[in-house]
């Protein structure tokens, strides 16, 4: 039984002050109903306050990147053993405004799930194509070859990773997709996943709201969902994950 697990992103939000507000309003109002799992991944610098004030909570949380390197001369890079010191369950790794904006190709993501995983974090692995690429009716092909690369470096322990299914044209946008839509995609996804994909949640990314999150995470191979915005408020956020 996969469960749902929601995951919020807080991409580069918070304030150390704003933070505690947020933090403590979700470990307060969070019922942790049953096969229902919560998660935000915070910025690195307040790793540690995420960690304090939501140990002993069954809330986890985790990280929106980690190198693709163990150790060394990486300026400006944070590995996945330093994330996991903060006690963290996952990292975000291949998250589409690392891919468009970073440069992080298939290549670079894979071997970012791969050091995850090597680091004792659950990958949250991200694929999802473009507008232009769902009008030229490449939306599986795209999906596919992300994951593709993934598989080739991950192998078996895929088991030990979370994918996300996030259409670029859909993030920050207030544009979702459908819950048809995105059930298509899903379903191409598990399939491909084989044996692993009775394991494996697959969640959904895309201006998911309290308003579109129920239909969305109905549908059977919705597992949940990575939430951006929504994720800022903690009231907003709780009704999602509760949806
Ligand atoms: C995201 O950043 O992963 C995301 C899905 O953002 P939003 O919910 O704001 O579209």
């Amino acid at each position: 039984m996969r469960g749902k697990l929601v995951v919020g992103n807080w991409k580069m939000n918070g304030l150390l002050r704003q933070n505690d507000v947020l933090l403590a309003d979700l470990r307060a109002g969070w019922a942790a109903p049953e096969g229902r799992r919560l998660a935000v991944c915070v910025p690195f610098p307040y790793l540690w306050q995420a960690q304090a004030a939501l140990s002993g909570s069954a809330i986890a949380w985790g990280a929106q990147n980690v190198s693709e390197h163990a150790a060394g001369a990486f300026t400006g890079e944070v590995a996945g053993a330093m994330v996991a010191e903060f006690g963290c369950t996952y990292a975000i790794v291949g998250h589409s405004e690392r891919r468009a904006l970073y440069g992080e190709g298939d290549a670079t993501v894979a071997a970012k799930a791969a050091a995850a995983i090597g680091a004792g974090l659950t990958p949250i692995v991200c694929v999802g194509e473009t507008l232009a690429e769902r009008e030229a009716g490449s939306t599986e092909a795209v999906v596919l070859r992300q994951l593709e690369a993934i598989l080739v470096r991950v192998g078996a322990r895929i088991a030990d990773a979370v994918l996300a299914y996030e259409p670029v044209w859909a993030i920050g946008t207030g544009r979702n997709a459908t819950p048809e839509q995105a059930q298509a995609v899903h379903r191409v996804l598990r399939e491909r996943l084989g044996a692993a994909g009775e394991q494996v949640q697959v969640l959904y990314g895309g201006s998911v709201k309290a308003g579109n999150a129920r239909s969305l995470f109905a549908m059977p191979d919705i597992d949940g969902g990575l939430i951006g915005g929504a994720s800022l408020k903690a009231d907003e956020f709780l009704a999602v994950a509760g949806a």
